[in-house]
């Protein structure tokens, strides 16, 4: 049952700001996440501010430097099946092929995939947790296999995104407009835990909308990949992904981005590994080294250990694959 709601569908840019000025109002891209949560309440929905007619929104174009401009309402099918994307940035297209099923990835769009709400079952289901304004985080006494083993507490949900573990490893930027103008925030200060930010996810503010999504150019020596394990071949989230961005130079790693999905509460850096492999050759025992210092720090709950050897073979198998 979904309570009733209004609906806006918003003309520019400026309205849909304006719109979502209002008491209950939600920003609405594809609708699949925000309708399951209105659907179950899982926070109050008065307003829908549709922006999914806004054409300066839509599409991936070439920037001036080289780079990648992807508007927030592209679509998933878009990422994926774009072939300037897959010989840029593999990991990008391979993450964003990885995502759901091919009806998601048509209606989903890439500002949606980010902005999307945890997982978890017990956020999704009929329990007041801590991040819908209870005392308990049902997950640390509870069914916690599919939660985090790393930055954890006092919610132990993870993120869901895919795409926001690709675009983390390629250091790109988001484009923000709100009522206070615009801003450019970095992928990876664009997510926070649940020790900073208890009920939500990420740096936006009241009204706030994510327009584009900035991927810095590539050069002819990069190399990157996506690995996601998960409990079904397809329609299903991380329990495990690693995106890795390495940069060579005869032979030898000159630099490394390994970002870890499915495991914490935002796109984790596995900057042990990164720091590992930097400046080397990549063998078989240091693939196995750098495989083991992904999972530092790693705190498993009662039923989660398991991720720690999807982590340490996920990377070990990337770091063997894109440079063999
Ligand atoms: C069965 C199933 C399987 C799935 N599997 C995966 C998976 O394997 N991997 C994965 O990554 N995802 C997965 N998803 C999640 C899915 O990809 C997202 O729900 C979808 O991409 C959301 O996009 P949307 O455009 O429909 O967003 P909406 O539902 O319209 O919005 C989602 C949220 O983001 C906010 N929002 C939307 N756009 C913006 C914006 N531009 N700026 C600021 N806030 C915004 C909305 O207010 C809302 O809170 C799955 C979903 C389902 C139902």
């Amino acid at each position: 049952m979904t309570n009733n709601f209004s609906y806006v569908k918003a003309v520019s840019l400026a309205q849909a700001i304006k719109e979502l000025g209002s008491k209950g109002a939600c920003l609405h891209a594809g609708g699949i996440d925000l309708l399951g949560c209105a659907r179950s309440e899982i926070f109050p929905v008065e307003k829908v501010v549709s922006i999914s007619g806004l054409k300066s929104l839509a599409g991936i174009s070439a920037r001036p430097d080289g780079g990648l401009k992807i508007g927030s309402l592209a679509r998933l099918s878009e990422l994926a099946s774009s072939a300037s994307v897959a010989a840029k940035y593999p990991v990008l297209a391979e993450a964003a092929a990885s995502v759901g099923s091919p009806q998601i990835r048509e209606q989903g769009t890439v500002g949606g995939n980010l902005c999307q709400r945890p997982r978890c079952w017990y956020f999704r289901g009929d329990f007041e947790c801590l991040k819908k304004g209870g005392k308990t985080c049902y997950a640390l006494s509870g069914e916690n296999q599919y939660h985090a083993i790393f930055g954890g507490g006092p919610c132990f949900c993870v993120h869901p995104s895919d795409v926001a573990v690709a675009l983390c490893a390629l250091q790109a930027t988001f484009g923000i407009s709100g009522p206070l103008g615009t801003r450019a925030v970095r992928c990876e200060e664009f997510f926070v835990g649940p020790n900073k930010s208890i009920d939500k996810e990420n740096v936006l503010l009241p009204g706030e909308i994510v327009t584009d999504i900035r991927v810095p150019p590539v050069d002819g020596t990069m190399q990157s990949a996506y690995r996601k394990i998960r409990a079904r071949g397809s329609w299903d989230f991380a329990l495990a992904a690693v995106a890795a961005v390495f940069e060579t130079d005869a032979g030898r790693i000159r630099s490394a981005r390994i970002v870890l999905g499915g495991v914490g509460p935002y796109p984790w850096r596995a900057d042990a590994a990164e720091k590992l492999v930097a400046g080397k050759k990549v063998d078989g025992a240091l693939a196995a080294a750098a495989s083991e210092a992904a999972v530092a720090g790693a705190v498993p709950l009662r039923d989660n250990a398991y991720k720690l050897d999807m982590v340490r073979g996920a990377v070990e198998e990337l770091l063997a694959a894109l440079l063999s």
